[in-house]
Order: structure tokens, then sequence, then C-alpha cells
């Protein structure tokens, strides 16, 4: 209830915003806006990783803000997007795990952008950003790349449906007219089956194709019913094809900025690449991003470059969410946003004491991601499975960071000593003021947004969360672990 009440008191002042401002005024920035689904931040080179993962990426970084301290509002697509394109949480915009739709209601940037005058397009390469689930909404043109209309994977960078589809666009386009472009890569996805180059590139010497073919063939259904069916040394052959289809999303990155810059329009484009959430593969003891919002699956990166070279080489350390993203590019147009419609801040604007600022993030009832399993595996492994039937909710305020489950269980983290998460201080005595501190503001948070949907039914099988699925999309999340 608490989303649908903040949506209709927010609905009017949309309306009126819109209404006031209806020419677009010359000067406005065009905006690209990348996500590299499933890439954590600590993967890419630019964030200190000690591989040379992300080349092209640093180097946008270097002529731009680079956030170094970026979280993603939820460690799922769907739920990410939302935000991305609302400015609101998953607690507001209510597409979720449990709610597998972005219900009509808060205006999204595509929305309003087109309201002032832009042409809006988007290209995606993952089914869960699209029509299906409400995403393509204020999009003059959506194409769902990984569609097979759109042709076989292409290994070379100036191949891929993402750029093929920006650059008709691009030539499609009146001239003088501003645009907004969303782009999503979903090469960071699992299964990690980059192509060559990439895929050999981290992989250690004297790796056996069958080796790689065996951590090919593992998923997390299988995962999650027996933990011991991928050992350590299977999981650091995952780890290197995972950093390999970073660096191949970073070629197509790279690709799609040179053609951008071919088209004369990059100095007038303000920039951002970023990602909806990370990646456990084996962090944590989990497989892929599920059931948990560890740092490796919430902590991203954030890389937004200003048009004409503004502010190049500019670093932000001070925590920044997904969720802010909606304010930033707003005021990077001139465009005021609509009154109460967003939760987040401006990002290049002054930060004040933005340093302690807190930084939710929420996970709900995976009904989806246990969906994969069918009625008997469920429960003939209840007692593994059913402790991840639960909601999470997770604050960071400073070095400190707690995941509160609705199953009443914390976990507590002091990210100065323990960046990994891996020594739980939830009930010490010497942290348990600050324990309940942050306790607070995530009820605190909750409350804002009007009370928390109700806990679905605890179901005994739990169903797939998607209706009606055309068999091609059916195909496409099966191919990425989505259904069965
Ligand atoms: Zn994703």
């Amino acid at each position: 209830m608490g989303s649908l009440h903040r949506v209709l008191r927010v609905a009017p002042a949309v309306a009126l915003a819109l209404a006031a401002c209806s020419a677009t005024p010359a000067g406005r920035p065009n905006v690209v806006l990348i996500v590299i689904d499933t890439v954590r931040a600590d993967r890419l080179s630019g964030y200190g990783y000690d591989r040379p993962t992300t080349p092209h990426i640093d180097a946008l970084g270097e002529r731009g803000v680079r956030f170094s301290n970026a979280f993603s509002t939820s460690s799922w697509t769907l739920p990410a997007h939302a935000s991305l394109f609302t400015g609101l949480f998953p607690i507001e915009h209510g597409a979720t795990q449990e709610r597998t739709r972005l219900e009509a209601g808060a205006s999204t940037l595509a929305e309003i952008l087109g309201a002032h005058g832009y042409a809006t397009f988007a290209a995606s390469d993952n089914p869960l950003v699209g029509p299906g689930t409400g995403l393509d909404r204020g999009f003059d043109a959506f194409v769902e790349t990984w569609r097979g209309k759109h042709g076989p994977r292409h290994p070379e960078p100036d191949r891929h449906a993402n750029l093929l589809a920006v650059t008709r666009f691009l030539e499609s386009l009146e001239p003088g007219r501003p645009f907004f472009v969303f782009v999503n890569y979903i090469e960071g996805h699992g299964p990690y089956a980059p192509p060559e180059p990439q895929r050999s590139r981290f992989l250690a010497p004297g790796t056996s194709p069958e080796a790689v073919r065996s951590a090919l063939r593992r998923d997390a259904v299988g995962y999650y019913l027996d933990p011991a069916s991928i050992p350590p040394a299977e999981f650091a052959v995952l780890n290197d094809l995972y950093d390999g289809e970073v660096a191949r999303v970073d070629a197509l990155v790279g690709a799609l900025v040179d053609a951008l810059e071919q088209s004369g329009r990059l100095d007038a484009t303000l920039l951002v690449i970023t990602s909806d959430h990370g990646e456990n593969i084996g962090d944590h003891g989990h497989f892929r991003h599920v059931f948990s919002l560890y740092g490796t699956t919430v902590r991203i990166p954030l890389i937004v470059v200003l048009p004409d070279g503004q502010r190049a080489g500019e670093v932000r350390p001070e925590p920044a969410s997904l969720v802010d993203l909606f304010a930033t590019l707003l005021a990077q147009c001139g465009i005021e946003p609509p009154s109460g419609a967003t939760t987040g801040r401006d990002l290049l604007a002054d930060a004040g004491d933005a340093s302690e600022a807190p930084i939710y993030a929420e996970y709900y009832t995976p009904l989806q991601a246990l969906g994969l399993f069918s009625p008997e595996e469920f429960a003939a492994n209840r007692a593994r499975l059913s402790p991840f039937l639960r909601r999470l909710r997770s604050v960071q305020v400073g070095d400190w960071r707690l995941i509160a489950a609705s199953d009443g269980s914390h976990e507590l983290f002091d990210l100065s000593s323990d960046p990994g998460e891996r020594r739980n201080l939830a009930g010490s005595p010497s942290s348990l003021e600050r324990e309940r501190r942050l306790a607070a503001l995530l009820d605190a948070f909750v409350e804002r947004a009007g009370g928390a949907p109700p806990l679905p039914d605890a179901p005994g099988t739990p169903g797939a969360a998607f209706g009606d699925l055309d068999p091609e999309s059916a195909r496409r999340l099966r191919a990425l672990g989505y259904v069965r």
C-alpha cells in the first residue's frame, strides 16, 4: 500500500510539471545511460581490481566523474532498473521479486524527458528490462536486442545488436533534437561464456577446455541443492570467465562510445555507465545474485561523463545510489524533478555532509528464484531452501553495514576492518548500540514509504513469479537461469 499511496500523491504534481514545460530550449545535453548488467564494482580495474579488465570504462572515468562508493537499491535486475528509471526505492515503486512489474504511476525518466522534447530510445539485451516488466514505459522505441530477429550473437564488438540498434536510431534522428538513449548489456550475467579473446584472457595457464565446459554447466539450482557440487577450483574458473565477460562488456562499451564520437554527438552528451547489481561467485556461500544483499551484489560502478569534458578526472568518494541518478540526470537537463517524485539527490551538486548519508538496499521474497526448483526438489530440500523465503533490507552508514531479514535476524559488518563482510558482529555487546541505531534507520525508511506491503503467503512450494511468457521470452529467461 505504501508505494501506491506515494504514487497517487505524486501523480498530480508530475502532470503539472509536465504541462508547465512543453518546449525544449536549445542547449540541453543528450543523455546516454548504459547499464552493464551484473558487473560488480570490484572487478573493474578502475575500481582497484588487479586485472586489466576495463581499459575503456577506466578511460571514461578519467574523462568524467567517478563515484568510488556507488550502490544499487537491490541485488536484482527489475527493482534496480525501476529505481534507476523512477528515482524511487523498491518499497516505493513496487517492482520486486514479489510483483514482477513496474505498474503505472510514478513517472519515468523516459516519460519526463520525452515530455520535454527528447527523442527516447532503448536497446535492452535483458528480457527482464522491457515491455514484459513495464520498464519500456515512456520510450518512443524500445528494441529487445535479445530477440532472435536481431540476428545471431556476433563476436565483433562493432557488430553487437545493441550498437547496431543505437546506430540506426542516431541515423534516423532529426538534426538538433536532444535524445535519451538507454542501453542494457547482459554480458556480465551468467552463464559466463565470452567469445575469444576474452574467454581465455584470465584463465590460469593450462586450464583445460573440459574444465571450462564443466564450469559453464553449473547453475544456481544445482549449487543450492548441493553447495559442495562446485569445488573451489571450479569457482576459480568461473571467476576467471566472469572477468572475461567484464572485459568483453568493456570492449562493447568502448565500441558504443566510439560510434557516438564518430556521429559527432559525444561532446554534447551526458554519458552514464553503471550496473544494476553485482554477483556472487562462491562468495558468502552464494552463486549468482540471489538470496543476499552483501556488498558483492550491491556495490556497482558509476561513472558520469559530462558534456565537453567538464569535471574530467573528478573522483567522488561519498556514497551514491542508483536511486540518485533520476534527480542527477534531470538536473543536468535543466528539468525540475516532479515534486515529491524522488527520494534521490543530485550527485553532481555539492555533496555537503553526504559522506555519512545512509545507503539502502532491498531484496524481496524470492518467489521467482525459488520457483526455479521443482516442487519435488523444494519438498526434498525444504530445510536448505526455506530459509531463503524472506525479505532482506540493508543500510550502510560510513563503514558500518547492517543487513536485516524479515525473519528477525541481523548481520552487522564493520567495513573498515572487514571490507569483505566475513565477520558478523550482530549481537556482540561492543557494537550493540550501533546495530540498534542502524535498525532504527531501516524502520524509519520503511515508515517513510508508508509501510511495507504485507509479506506474501509463505508458499509451501514457490511458483514462478512471472505471468504468461511468450515462448521466446521463456527460452531466453531459461538460458539466463530465471525460469525452468
Ligand atoms: Zn541484472
